[in-house]
């Protein structure tokens, strides 16, 4: 649609305008129901078909089976860290966690504020998560390994998955880079993405849980922070954020449209490669941040040679409707966030401004 800017924010970021149109379309009457989605009962049957055709769709991209429970909660990803720590670390056992970011550092700091015993099995904090821990180290009785996938502030995102023993479950936060690409999703007891980065808008989480784990489930815990709650009630224990949820839906539709997650990674690698070879073929006016081996395929940082040159990159991307390109003040310079819905158009658009802009603009 010719007034849509390329939207590169990390979150809440763009959405596929093939789903927005479909939103718009149905918006007042809803399959010819005479209402939106917005205004129906999360009871009713209509909604319900709704909301099981998402938990379907989602099983579906991520070839998760019947071993699965997937649920679809608020509070967003940050009242998972609390819930995974509450629910699965007992008293007698640690909460492991590996540093490789900011949200990484916030969900092991919300294990420690409840008074669970934790340990840091690796962190980069001393490189600024400048890269992501090649190497780590359980604790003792561990509850379960919770890492991060892919560090939205800081452009890195993990490549190979840590090797822990079976018993151990392990935890992820996939809030950025859920569905990007196809991944073995079966080696997680339990992962949970905050929706507004790749798989739809804010207000709703989407939570995996495997169900061979559930017997580890802490008990009496309060109602709206328990896990037990959410899959006896089947994500319904109150009202759900059913319009986002629907909108999750679509995306899902979407996903499988564009060929599934395949089809979906190719397009990502695609789209990074014209960004990041502009940075790597600038004879260092554009540095990238992150260790190039743990590059990102979500979100892309680098600097300009000084501050002043980036406020003037922002300000001229701007006016080529490319919006949102500041980078997060841990790390400054410039982050472009080029989730699922991101169009290779817009991908390509940024690249050749980086080019033009670095001509106009000698160091
Ligand atoms: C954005 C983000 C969060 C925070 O998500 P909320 O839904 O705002 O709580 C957590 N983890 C990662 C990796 C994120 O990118």
């Amino acid at each position: 649609m010719e007034n849509r800017v390329f939207n590169f924010s990390a979150g809440p970021a763009t959405l596929p305008e093939e789903v927005l149109l479909e939103v718009q379309k149905d918006l007042l009457n809803y399959k010819g129901m005479g209402l939106s989605v917005m205004e129906m009962s999360h009871r009713s049957k209509e909604y319900v078909a709704i909301f099981d055709d998402a938990v379907a769709r989602v099983k579906k991209i991520m070839g998760l089976g019947d071993d699965y429970e997937v649920l679809f909660l608020s509070g967003g990803a940050t009242t998972q860290f609390l819930m995974t720590a509450l629910n699965f670390c007992p008293e007698d056992k640690v909460a492991n966690y590996i540093l490789s970011g900011n949200w990484a550092m916030q969900a092991y700091k919300e294990a420690k504020k409840i008074g669970k015993k934790t340990h840091v099995a690796a962190t980069t904090e001393e490189n600024n998560y400048s890269n992501v821990p090649k190497e780590f180290k359980l604790s003792e009785n561990p509850a379960f390994l919770h890492i991060t996938t892919n560090n939205t502030l800081f452009g890195t995102q993990i490549q190979d998955l840590p090797e822990i023993p079976k018993d151990v479950p392990l935890f992820a936060d996939m809030s950025s880079d859920i569905m990007c690409k196809p991944m073995d999703f079966s080696k997680f007891s339990l992962i949970y993405a905050g929706a507004q980065k790749n798989i739809g808008p804010a207000g709703v989480t989407l939570v995996v849980i495997k169900k061979d784990i559930l017997d580890r489930l802490q008990p009496n815990l309060p109602t709206m922070m328990s896990y037990e709650t959410h899959i006896k009630k089947e994500s319904m224990h109150n009202t759900p954020p059913t319009f986002p949820i629907y909108i999750v839906g679509l995306v899902m539709k979407w996903i499988e449209e564009k060929g599934g997650l395949a089809a979906i990674e190719k397009m990502n690698i695609e789209k990074a490669n014209y960004i990041y070879d502009a940075i790597d073929n600038s004879n260092g006016y554009y540095k990238g941040t992150a260790n190039k081996e743990d590059r990102s395929l979500m979100n892309i940082t680098y600097r300009l040679p000084n501050e002043d040159l980036e406020a003037k990159f922002i300000s001229e991307a701007k006016a080529k409707k490319l919006v949102t390109l500041k980078g997060h003040r841990s790390v400054g310079g410039i982050r472009a966030s080029i989730y699922n819905a991101m169009p290779m158009a817009g991908a390509k658009a940024l690249a050749d401004f980086m080019k033009e802009f670095q001509k106009n603009n000698p160091a």
